[in-house]
């Protein structure tokens, strides 16, 4: 076991439903996920509670996820309020866009600048057939809206998968040549059966090796929030590209994460089994400060080494929508 190396906990990822209108495969590849009963999903003013508390214990960045975050009702009010949580320096939303050209006015209004949209083609038909929708001139449509009101910085988030979005690699990139996004690849975590997780895998030492004819790529500084992506810049880019590697890289010592899944489990890890629950003692009456170590324990308990075996996959009832992704 490696010895744990200090690192600040200071990234709340805060998922606020489990709906979502897309059915991404490898999202929702278990199709037995169960939605939650409503009363189940924490209410606005639990979850600003809980955001103030985890406040206090040194979370200085929230990102709103879920589920796809703007199909619930109030989602712009609570982003409005999360803006006003003492101690949160940045409130980031991530979404599938399939409503962003509606909502951007209202969520430019909140204070809402940091936008990450989730894109993993620009075909049409493609599309449709990863997400089960035909929703991607929408969700351009959302994206051009946003930006022009002036959201950013955007990050575009991209799931690379072997033999459906491969060939997409450098037109994807070429979006952060065009416009100042920075373009996020991810390798697909194994949330589907092996069999298809082994087929669609790629890793991201190739993806970068396909991206060399677009220049030479220099890392950029990174912040003490930063996720787990390694940023580069190129030249003539705008934007800039991330390589995000939960598989072929371990990033578990550089984690500054905690997620929250709308039904009011606290996981310490994504792919660990661990979950507190805040739901129960927060639904009993439970004091801030009995709340707060429970969040502590929670930060404690992130493991210092990050351990991913595929071999321990599928997490069967665990797909991205409901933990929150
Ligand atoms: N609905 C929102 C959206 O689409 O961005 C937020 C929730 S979604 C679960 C968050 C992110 O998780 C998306 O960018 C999605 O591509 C990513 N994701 C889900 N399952 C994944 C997997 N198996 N491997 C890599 N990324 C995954």
């Amino acid at each position: 076991m490696e010895a744990s190396a200090p690192r600040e906990i200071n990234y709340l990822r805060l998922s606020v439903t489990d709906r979502c209108q897309l059915r991404c495969f490898y999202c929702t590849y278990w199709q037995d996920w169960q939605k939650l009963p409503t009363g189940e999903i924490l209410s606005y003013e639990e979850l600003l509670r809980l955001a103030g508390i985890a406040a206090g214990l040194g979370i200085r960045k929230v990102r709103v996820t879920g589920g796809e975050p703007l199909v619930r009702r109030g989602v712009v009010g609570f982003l409005q309020s999360l803006h006003r949580v003492p101690g949160i320096e940045e409130v980031c939303l991530t979404t599938n866009g399939v409503r962003l050209a509606d909502l951007a006015p209202a969520l430019y209004d909140t204070g809402l600048r940091h936008l990450n949209l989730s894109l993993d083609t620009l075909r049409r038909e493609r599309y449709r057939e990863i997400t089960g929708q035909d929703q991607l001139e929408q969700v351009m449509a959302g994206l051009e809206r946003a930006v022009t009101l002036g959201l950013g910085p955007v990050k575009i988030n991209c799931v690379v998968m072997a033999g459906i979005n491969e060939d997409e690699l450098v037109d994807l990139a070429l979006l952060a040549r065009d416009h100042p996004y920075q373009v996020r690849f991810i390798e697909l975590m194994p949330t589907v059966s092996p069999r298809q997780w082994q087929q669609n895998f790629l890793p991201m030492a190739e993806v970068r090796r396909r991206l060399a004819v677009l220049g030479p790529m220099v890392a950029a500084e990174r912040r003490t929030t930063d996720g787990p992506a390694q940023i580069y810049r190129l030249p003539g880019f705008q934007g800039e590209l991330g390589f995000i590697t939960p598989i072929s890289a371990h990033h578990c010592r550089t984690c500054n994460r905690l997620r929250l899944t709308a039904a009011g489990a606290l996981r310490p890890c994504l792919f660990g089994d661990a979950e507190i629950d805040l739901k129960t003692p927060l639904r009993q009456g439970a004091s801030d400060s009995w709340l707060a170590s429970l969040f502590a324990g929670a930060i404690s308990q992130k493991s210092a080494r990050f351990s991913l075996p595929p071999a321990s996959f599928p997490l069967h009832g665990s797909s991205m929508v409901s933990i929150g992704g």
